[in-house]
């Protein structure tokens, strides 16, 4: 039986040209459609052409796009297929994760470490095996590349160039693409109808610990109007004594929500593990648990921009939506 999909393009290294020269977005009618005009015997593939940008120039409308497209046109097809630029491909693909609740049909991001004209690229076979993954059963937002569909919720960039650049700390993979179809990781299934929520506040900021940072760091980002601070504290969610409890507690007063995770790739935040951890529990933080930065920096966004009060940000964050709390 033929399957149907959407391609969505949004741009990224895979659909790019250059050298000499920086890479930069090129025709996707020349660049890609010719590689997925060789997916005809998979599936009956339509486009629709979101953007064509480098995804460091992604923003949060473009994410509200990505999932509005994807929710309307749910009935049409049997799965999606986004193509991104790697490098802010775990952030869509957590916030399209989180806006489309009860998803029906499988979502896949991927893109490429190299433009897929090129000899050596990772392009084609991640092309190839992204649409094969939106035929499968498994409802759930993911970024496929070098051989596994990880859950999009959970998922890191981890490193700049490797074939294999995403992990996902603590999950198995959804899809293992060997010689065999695996699947180790057991899907998400929805439980009621497709929805489409909306909304992320932009005023929200990171900050990483360094051993002697000054706790009137925090003060200064709070003071410059965040309503959300992400604080990458060290090991399982410690800030430094000094100074750090009174910092989160005057930015928790002044209204602003600060989530702590951890530096540390693999593992769980645990507040109140050690002296530094319960100082930041007390003075009002809360915990990101073992969610990534980009999961756990999407969801803060998401719940700040459900206009809810502040006192309902601990309800609402408690609530796994897409699997991002592990
Ligand atoms: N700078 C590119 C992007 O994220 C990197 C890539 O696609 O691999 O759009």
């Amino acid at each position: 039986m033929s399957h149907r999909l959407l391609f969505l393009h949004t741009g990224g290294t895979l659909g790019m040209k250059g050298k000499p020269g920086p890479l930069e977005p090129a025709s996707y009618d020349e660049t890609v459609l010719p590689f997925v005009r060789g997916l005809d015997e998979l599936a009956e593939i339509e486009h629709a052409f979101l953007c064509n940008i480098d995804s460091s120039d992604m923003d949060p409308g473009q994410w509200e796009s990505i999932a509005r497209t994807i929710h309307d046109a749910s009935g049409s097809y049997d799965g999606f297929v986004v193509l991104h630029g790697t490098d802010t491909m775990a952030y869509s693909a957590a916030a399209v994760s989180l806006l489309l609740e009860d998803l029906a049909r499988p979502v896949v991001f991927t893109g490429a470490q190299r433009p897929i004209h090129m000899l050596r690229s990772d392009g084609r076979t991640n092309l190839i095996h992204a649409a094969i993954c939106a035929t499968l059963d498994v409802p759930e937002v993911g970024v496929y590349f070098n051989g596994q569909l990880l859950r999009g919720s959970r998922t890191t960039k981890f490193s700049v160039n490797r074939y294999d650049a995403y992990r996902s700390p603590g999950t198995r993979p959804l899809v293992e693409m060997g010689a065999e179809i695996e699947y180790p990781e057991p899907c998400r299934r929805p439980r009621r109808a497709q929805r489409l929520a909306s909304g992320f506040e932009r005023r929200v900021a990171v900050l990483t610990l360094f051993p002697g940072i000054q706790a009137s760091t925090l003060d200064a980002i709070v003071e410059n109007g965040v309503r959300g601070v992400l604080l990458l504290a060290f090991g399982s969610g410690n800030v430094p004594l000094q100074g750090w409890p009174e910092a989160i507690r005057r930015a928790t007063d002044a209204g602003v929500v600060v989530v702590i995770g951890s530096q540390c790739v693999e593992g769980s935040v645990e507040l109140g593990a050690y002296a530094g951890s319960a100082a930041a529990l007390d003075a009002g933080a809360v915990s990101g648990g073992d969610m990534t930065l980009e999961g756990a920096l999407t969801k803060t966004m998401f719940v700040l921009g459900q206009g809810i009060e502040r006192q309902d940000f601990r309800t609402l964050w408690g609530i796994d939506r897409a699997g991002e709390a592990g």
